[in-house]
């Protein structure tokens, strides 16, 4: 047997993730450094203190990703590949969300150093600015800037303090402008490969190490107004009342219904609800409600987008309440490219390691990258499934087994000719 010369260092993984988790906003519960904060600032430049450390050539684009290059043989004639993930986190947040994506790339970047492998195609190791959902409601503002899918609406956005998303990017000390101007031409990447925790429980419940993601879930939200009858909630007979709150609590549990119906992966969350005026003794005039649909199959979410519709409007219709639905976004579901799924399943089958075909049900910066060329993600194990939550953990040998994978699967990409997206 001979040993094997391209391997991670999973001291050194560990040591990075625990170093760039000291660096938080301590006011709050669990790991909290969220985009355009001072820790996240302050992490940003260990993170490209430490891509030199690996030997990336590092820069920060006009979208303000930490982007580190390393050179192939052949960077010239070949089409690059690229690599990364965020190390923003939701408020309240965990230690591994994104960025094992960062981190495990640049250890992979290290090992293939320390084994004196070279790749012909230059390697892009990026680390995408704010990929979480932000007070302006914009997320993956990084990947967006790259794929050339953020528009000056974007940054005319204004969150809860006032200011717009360019004016913070300013203060950040970006150019919006520039952000606007920093896109890659579609079809630019050789390839984009993502490594992430799964964040669901999925490979936990199969016991398997290595996730294959088909795909990254689409997602529609909506906002429904119910249009009712303000009367006297002492006074007026339960049969002689047009209840908007009703209309929209029956609403809830028909679009939770059609979640459950969803065939291969989908999901649907009422997360917010308000009623009009707002008083015990009143009966409510007018109610409302917020919520999404995600699915990895796009025949099944429009489909439920026009079963919800008439379902909800029916039942609306029978309470004498008047409806409206506002579908607020649409995005797509982005399957990932055949060929790197069949790289990520060799690499694994090759390494050892057990892995299982799942979708993503979370979106990631990987989705925008799809514009650019073909895309794939390698998933591994989240304990409980938790995410999100200080709660999120995955131990150090999934994520080296992670980082094997990455790095197998690098290499390869880098020997094939033209992918099929
Ligand atoms: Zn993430």
């Amino acid at each position: 047997m001979s040993a094997r010369i391209l391997t991670p260092d999973a001291d050194a993984i560990e040591a990075s993730i625990a170093q760039l988790a000291g660096i938080v906003d301590d006011s709050e519960e669990g790991w909290t450094r969220q985009v355009f904060s001072d820790p996240y600032k302050l992490s940003r430049e260990s993170v490209a203190e430490r891509m030199r450390e690996a030997g990336l050539e590092v820069h920060v684009d006009g979208g303000g990703n930490i982007v580190g290059r390393l050179a192939g043989t052949r960077g010239g004639e070949l089409k690059p590949l690229m690599t990364g993930s965020h190390t923003d986190t939701v408020r309240a947040g965990g230690r591994f969300d994104g960025i094992v994506g960062v981190l495990g790339a640049i250890e992979a970047v290290a090992a293939m150093r320390r084994a004196g492998v070279q790749l012909q195609r230059d390697l892009y190791v990026v680390d995408f600015l704010g990929e979480e959902p932000n007070e302006f409601g914009v997320s993956c503002v990084g990947s967006r800037s790259v794929a050339g899918v953020l528009l000056p609406e974007h940054l005319d956005m204004r969150g809860t303090s006032g200011a717009t998303l360019g004016g913070t990017m300013e203060r950040f000390g970006l150019d919006p402008q520039r952000a606007l101007a920093n896109a890659w031409q579609p079809g630019a990447l050789h390839a984009y490969i993502e490594l992430h925790i799964e964040q669901g429980p999925m490979l936990e419940r199969s016991g398997d190490q290595i996730g294959v993601v088909t795909a990254i879930a689409g997602i529609d939200r909506l906002m429904a107004t119910f249009t009712g009858r303000q009367d006297h909630a002492g006074a007026t007979p339960m049969d002689a009342r047009m209840d908007a709150l009703t209309a929209a609590a029956s609403a809830v549990l028909t679009i939770e219904r059609e979640g459950c119906g969803a065939p291969v992966h989908g999901v649907a969350t009422t997360g917010r609800i308000e009623a009009y005026p707002g008083s015990f003794n009143i009966v409510p005039s007018e109610a409302r409600l917020w919520a999404e649909l995600r699915s990895t199959d796009s025949e099944w979410l429009s489909g439920v987008k026009g079963r919800l519709a008439k379902e909800i409007g029916e039942e609306a219709e029978r309470r004498g309440v008047g409806l409206m639905i506002e579908w607020l976004t649409d995005q797509d579901a982005v399957p990932t490219s055949p060929a790197i799924r069949d790289i990520i399943a060799r690499s694994a089958d090759r390494l050892g390691y057990s892995w299982k075909p799942v979708p993503s049900g979370a979106g990631h910066d990987a989705a925008h990258l799809a514009h650019l060329g073909p895309m794939a993600m390698i998933f591994i194990p989240s304990v409980g499934g938790r995410s999100h939550a200080p709660e999120e953990f995955t131990p150090t040998d999934d994520i080296v087994r992670g980082v094997d994978v990455l790095i197998d699967v690098l290499t390869e990409l880098d020997r094939a000719e033209a992918l099929l997206a």
